[in-house]
């Protein structure tokens, strides 16, 4: 029989771990717990509708019958992450991983379905935050061959209590790491972001004069339109609705839309050669309607647009000067304009969503829905990034399970093995230690007039070179190419350092920035606040460093329970279970850890008067003599003739492993 609790097998191989999954997988059994604290669960996503998370299933899952256990469910995680906030007093927060289409997204909307229902308020900020989903959704997400709805960002959302009520009172979002890139370029049977499809194809695209998908270079690249099983037209409606509901005013959603469409048009201006002074070469912009178009829906002048994406400014020794742009630089200019609009209008939505979410805040329940541990065949900047906030998470992980472990063994007094915990602390350090950690490095180089992707690499190269590590691509210097390698507590991962510094400088151009910053419009306005360009150079990787380490701040403060999500095949159907597959994210996730880790502790803890009550019923006949309550767990034991040499008695507890457990319930099952 399957077990419902990967630490009760009797072999904990992964071969067994795995079979075990596989199993209950061909019966619909998507959830399995890792160790009865019930504080780690593996989701094998079904990609299939199944009967499990009706209102029934929450009603069932909220009032669980206490002596009839029902089948490990993500509602569990929800459930018990409410009980302990309210009991307890203390933050939560549910992790949710796993790499991409594994179903982090449907289990991150599973949770607040479930808070929604049993602690919605007056205040209806649930239902707010349930549809603030199909808006950031519509421009955060985008077909890829992984998922034909994956998110491009990560997300936080914290869920706030009324510390009387218990009610929702308000909630707010963080985003991570939107992908910049996709909106101006997509691989083969891709899409760009959903909105851009949305817009081409709804009523909007005759009220904005848009023409078909087909006909803009952000969209008629990567030979896909249509997203499966996703309704373009019925989801733009969802998102026009989800702005009503969100307090979005009339004025904003235009805005919203017409700057979503400017960033589209702004993939069709076109550039020529054209001869400047002396032997230079500028760019003329070959037709007008395209420039046009994108200078209204950016409510900026044409001959502003025009100059900033054929010209730029430099500052020489104080002395500025403008110079021209040959087409492939104009081209590169204007697709960072779109990236820097696009992100910001991005932010700017979270933020409306977070202005429609705030209230009271109290204690919360926070959940994490962020890109898993990624190991491509090229693996650049991003992937750096999204692999480092996975360390931290994995150390957060294993601390937090170690740490727990230990100190109960401590309170109760009761003799352990210290098991030797696996810190990624040498990689954290190589990557973010200061001064010279690899993220740091790369800032350094932006900073410096001479730097360079190269510069970069053979800095790292000198400081890393006898580092465990790191190591640098044999073969690059013959290749000329800019590899380097890092272990990873999930494996070993190539990066390519080519266009690093590109991606980690987030500024758009002075003269975009400024542009922007003078047009008319209230909310370009916002967008673009004045000052913001007298600032220093922002780094990507700085400002993900400071968002991902008060994330990281605030889940130690917190009670953590951990979703791990599994794809059980790369094609996106039901019934297939791919093994090898499963082995890697089980790997990457550290769930064989989180296994070894339980079973060599004493995952079965109950205190005695609760021990007392459910197993003395196991000696039929026999009259105890015992008045202590340890004496009279120890006579239960002795006298059950049966070997409990291991079980251990604490200050207030028993326990003991899954092999005694399993001997306890089968007595009192024949008692
Ligand atoms: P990404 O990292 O790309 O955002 P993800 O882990 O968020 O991926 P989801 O978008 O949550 O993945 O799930 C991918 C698809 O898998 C869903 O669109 C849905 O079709 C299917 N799916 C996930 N979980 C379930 C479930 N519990 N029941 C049925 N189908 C599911
Ligand atoms: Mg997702």
């Amino acid at each position: 029989m399957p077990e419902d609790d990967l630490v009760m097998l009797d072999s904990h191989n992964e071969a067994m771990l795995i079979h075990n999954l596989r199993v209950r997988y061909e019966a619909n059994s998507l959830y399995t717990w890792v160790g009865a604290a019930r504080s780690v669960l593996i989701s094998v996503n079904p990609y299939k509708k199944l009967p499990l998370y009706g209102k029934d299933q929450i009603k069932l899952h909220q009032n669980r019958p206490p002596n009839k256990p029902l089948p490990p469910h993500v509602f569990d995680i929800a459930h018990d992450s409410y009980q302990s906030m309210m009991f307890e007093n203390k933050d939560q927060s549910i992790l949710i991983s796993g790499e991409s289409g594994a179903g982090k997204t449907v289990c991150t909307k599973q949770c607040l379905d479930f808070l929604a229902e049993v602690a919605g308020s007056e205040s209806g900020v649930e239902e707010k935050i349930v549809m603030a989903n199909p808006l950031l959704e519509a421009f955060g997400n985008a077909q890829t061959i992984r998922n034909n709805n994956s998110s491009r960002f990560g997300k936080w959302i914290e869920v706030h209590f009324d510390n009387m009520e218990r009610s929702i009172q308000s909630a707010v979002i963080i985003d991570y790491l939107l992908e910049k890139s996709r909106v101006v370029y997509q691989q083969e049977g891709e899409r760009n972001y959903h909105v851009f499809y949305q817009l081409c194809d709804s009523g909007s695209a005759s009220d904005l004069g848009l023409g078909e998908a087909s006909t803009y270079e952000y969209l008629n690249k990567s030979g896909c339109y249509k997203a499966k099983d996703i309704d373009d037209v019925q989801e733009h409606d969802e998102v026009l609705k989800a702005m009503d509901l969100l307090g979005f005013s009339a004025a904003e959603k235009e805005f919203v839309l017409r700057l979503t469409a400017g960033v589209l048009t702004l993939g069709n201006i076109q550039f020529d050669e054209k001869a400047e002074k002396g032997s230079v070469t500028g760019s003329a912009i070959r037709e007008d309607g395209p420039l046009s178009a994108a200078a209204s829906f950016l409510n900026v002048t044409e001959e502003d647009l025009a100059a900033v994406l054929c010209y730029r400014s430099i500052s020489v020794r104080g002395k500025t000067s403008t110079i021209p742009l040959d087409p492939s630089k104009a081209r590169k200019g204007c697709d960072s304009l779109a990236m820097g609009v696009y992100s910001r209008l991005f932010s700017f939505l979270v933020q409306r969503v977070n202005d429609a979410l705030a209230g009271k805040q109290g204690k919360f329940i926070g959940i994490l829905d962020i890109f898993g541990f990624e190991i491509f065949d090229q693996n650049s900047f991003e992937q750096l990034c999204i692999n480092f906030a996975n360390e931290k998470l994995q150390q957060q992980f294993n601390r937090t399970t170690f740490k727990e472990e230990e100190a109960l063994y401590m309170k109760e007094g009761i003799e352990f093995e210290h098991v030797e915990f696996i810190d990624n602390q040498a990689v954290l350090d190589l990557i973010e230690a200061r001064p010279n950690g690899i993220l740091l490095m790369i800032d350094d180089e932006i900073k410096i007039p001479e730097g360079s992707d190269a510069g970069f690499l053979n800095k790292i190269e000198t400081l890393y070179k006898r580092n465990s590590k790191f190591q640098t691509d044999k073969h690059r210097k013959i290749q000329n190419s800019f590899n380097f390698e890092i272990e990873h507590y999930a494996g070993v991962v190539n990066y390519n350092g080519d266009g690093f510094m590109d991606k980690n400088t987030d500024t758009l151009y002075q003269d975009m920035y400024d542009m922007c910053a003078s047009s008319e419009s209230p909310e370009m306005q916002q967008l673009f606040p004045p000052m913001e360009h007298r600032r220093q150079m922002v780094s990507l990787s700085s400002q993900f460093r400071r968002s991902l380490n008060e994330l990281m701040e605030s889940l130690y403060s917190t009670e953590s329970r951990y979703i791990r999500c599994v794809k059980p095949n790369k094609d996106q159907v039901p019934d297939r279970f791919q093994s090898p597959m499963v082995i890697d994210q089980l790997r990457y996730s550290g769930v064989f850890e989180a296994v070894e880790i339980r079973k060599t502790g004493f995952p079965f803890r109950l205190t005695y008067s609760v021990f007392a009550c459910r197993y003395s019923c196991i000696n039929k006949g026999h009259t105890y003599r015992s008045r202590d309550e340890v004496e009279l767990a120890k006579e239960i034991l002795s006298t059950s003739k049966q070997n409990f040499d291991d079980v251990q008695f604490g200050k207030t507890m028993v326990l003991y492993r899954a092999r005694e457990y399993k001997i306890l319930e089968l007595l009192r099952n024949l008692a």
